[in-house]
C-alpha cells in the first residue's frame, strides 16, 4: 500500500464508540478521519471497505503473555494445581527450550492473537537457557514478518531454590548478564516514537523468582532509558505468604521498597490487594494487566478491577501464558473478563462496552500508548472487523453486546498500522497447517 493512500472503512454495523459510526479514513499507517453516522468523508478516497457486515473495534492490545507457554498447553504434570505447584511441574520442562521452540511458539502465540482481534502484544519472556541468549530477538523477528506490534519485555529470574526462590538454579542468569542484555535490547528494538511497531520493557518475573538488588536495578535502568517495567504480583496468598517470609513485607509494600510504585510500571494480575493498597496503587497510576482465564484456571482469586480503576489504576486485559488458559484469544478473554467481573460487581457496572475498554484503551495506557487503542484522529489504524454470520450470532439483537456475550472468537478482518493482515480470516501469506503441525513436533519433544 503506498503511504498516502486513503482507505474508507465505511459505516460499519456497530462501533465501540458512535463518534465512529460512519467508519474511519486511513491514511498510511493513521485514521485521518472519524466520522460520525451519515457522514462523508472530506476528501476523496482510493478505496472503500463496506463494512455494513461487521462490528468494528479498535485493535484488541493484550497486555500479558508467555508465547513460550503455547508449547506445554494442558500439560498432564500441571493439571488441576495452583500456581507455586503448577509452576514446580513446568519449571523443569521450560529450562529445555531451544531456539526454534521460541521461534514456533512465537508464531503460534501471534497468529492466535491476530485471528482473535488483537493487533499488539505483550509478551513476558524470562528464560534464557544456555543456547537460548537470543530468546527476545527471535520473537521479534517473528512478529516483524507477521506485522504484528509488540511490546516485547526482558524477562528475568535471578532468586533460585539455593538462595530461597522458586525456580531451579539452573533457570536464573546472574545480574550483570540480565542488566547487559537489557541495555542492549533497548538499544536495538526500542521504539521510543509514536507509531511504534516495537518497544522494549524490563520484566522481573515475580517476587519469588527475582532478587531484590534486581528489582532496583531495574527500575534504575528503565528510568535511565525511559522505558517501562513490567512484573507478576499479587496473584496468589501463596505469594503474599511468600513475600512476609522473605522480605517482611506485603506484597505491595516490597513493590514500594524496591522503587516500583509508580506508572511507569503495569502488573499482571494484581488480584490481592486491600482497600489500602488499592488507594495507593491507584494514586501512582500503576496499571494493572487483568488475566481472567488464568485466574480462574490456577483458582488464584478475583481481581478488583473496577475498585483498582476507580483508584485510577489503568486496568488492561491480558490472556497470560497459554500453559494457564489455555488459549491466546483475544475476544474470548474479553468475554472471560466480562463473566468474572459479574461475579464481583453489579451487572450495571460490568457492561460489554466496559471490557471492551479494557481490551483496548486500558490495555494501551498499562503499555504506555496514547496513540492506541481508539479510533479517533491521528491514532494508529489498528482496527479488528467482525462478522456476525456464525451459528452463535444467529438471533442476536444487540450487534456489539453480540460480540460478548454470544462468544465471538475470531475476527474476519484485522488491519495493523494501515495494513490489512487478515483477510475473511486468514493471516495473509501465511501457512497455519504447516504452523501446526511444527509446533506439535516441538511440543512433543520438549515433554520427552
Ligand atoms: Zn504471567
Amino acid at each position: 500500500m503506498n503511504a498516502s493512500r486513503r482507505i474508507w472503512i465505511k459505516t460499519p454495523l456497530a462501533t465501540l464508540d458512535e463518534a465512529s459510526a460512519g467508519g474511519v479514513v486511513i491514511e498510511g499507517q493513521r485514521i485521518v478521519e472519524a466520522l460520525a453516522a451519515g457522514e462523508v468523508p472530506a476528501a476523496s478516497v482510493d478505496e472503500q471497505f463496506d463494512a455494513r457486515e461487521h462490528v468494528m473495534l479498535p485493535g484488541l492490545i493484550n497486555s500479558h503473555h508467555h508465547f513460550y507457554q503455547t508449547l506445554t498447553r494442558a500439560f498432564p504434570a500441571a493439571l488441576n494445581k495452583s500456581l507455586f505447584s503448577w509452576l514446580k511441574s513446568l519449571y523443569p520442562v521450560w529450562a529445555k527450550l531451544g531456539e526454534e521452540m521460541v521461534e514456533v511458539s512465537t508464531q503460534v502465540a501471534l497468529a492466535e492473537l491476530l485471528l482473535s482481534g488483537c493487533t499488539t502484544a505483550s509478551d513476558h519472556h524470562y528464560l534464557f537457557p544456555q543456547g537460548l541468549e537470543n530468546a527476545i530477538d527471535i520473537q521479534m523477528a517473528q512478529a516483524e514478518k507477521m506485522g504484528m506490534r509488540v511490546h516485547l519485555t526482558r524477562g528475568s529470574m535471578s532468586l533460585g531454590e539455593e538462595d530461597g526462590g522458586l525456580p531451579p538454579q539452573s533457570t536464573v542468569q546472574d545480574e550483570d548478564a540480565i542488566m547487559a542484555d537489557s541495555e542492549r535490547l533497548i538499544a536495538r528494538y526500542h521504539q521510543a516514537e509514536p507509531g511504534a511497531m516495537s518497544r522494549v520493557a524490563l520484566a522481573p518475573c515475580s517476587p519469588f523468582s527475582v532478587s531484590e538488588s534486581l528489582m532496583k536495578a531495574s527500575a534504575k535502568l528503565a528510568e535511565k532509558h525511559d522505558v517501562r517495567l513490567h512484573t507478576h504480583l499479587a496473584e496468589t496468598h501463596d505469594e503474599t505468604a511468600f513475600c512476609e517470609k522473605m522480605f517482611g513485607l506485603r506484597p505491595l509494600d516490597y513493590l514500594e521498597k524496591v522503587g516500583w510504585l509508580s506508572d511507569r510500571v503495569w502488573l499482571a494480575h494484581g488480584i490481592h490487594f486491600n482497600d489500602d493498597e488499592i488507594r495507593r496503587l491507584g494514586a501512582a497510576g500503576t496499571g494493572i494487566g487483568h488475566c481472567p482465564s488464568s485466574n480462574m484456571l490456577l483458582a488464584s482469586g478475583l481481581c478488583p478491577t473496577l475498585d483498582l480503576e476507580r483508584a485510577g489504576s489503568p486496568v488492561g486485559l491480558g490472556v497470560d501464558g497459554s500453559a494457564s488458559n489455555d488459549g491466546s484469544n483475544m475476544i474470548q478473554e474479553v468475554r472471560q473478563a466480562f463473566l468474572l467481573g459479574r461475579l464481583r460487581y453489579d451487572a450495571s457496572e460490568i457492561t460489554h462496552q466496559k471490557v471492551l475498554s479494557w481490551a483496548t484503551e486500558g490495555s494501551a495506557r498499562c503499555l504506555g500508548r496514547d496513540d492506541l487503542g481508539a479510533l479517533k484522529v491521528g491514532m494508529q489504524a489498528d482496527i479488528a472487523l467482525f462478522k456476525l454470520d456464525e451459528l452463535r450470532f444467529a438471533g442476536a439483537g444487540d450487534p456489539l453486546a453480540a460480540l460478548v456475550l454470544c462468544g465471538a472468537h475470531q475476527a474476519d478482518r484485522v488491519m495493523v498500522a494501515g495494513q490489512w493482515r487478515v483477510t475473511d480470516g486468514a493471516i495473509d501469506g501465511f501457512d497455519l497447517k504447516a504452523l501446526i503441525e511444527r509446533q506439535k513436533n516441538l511440543a512433543r519433544k520438549l515433554a520427552a
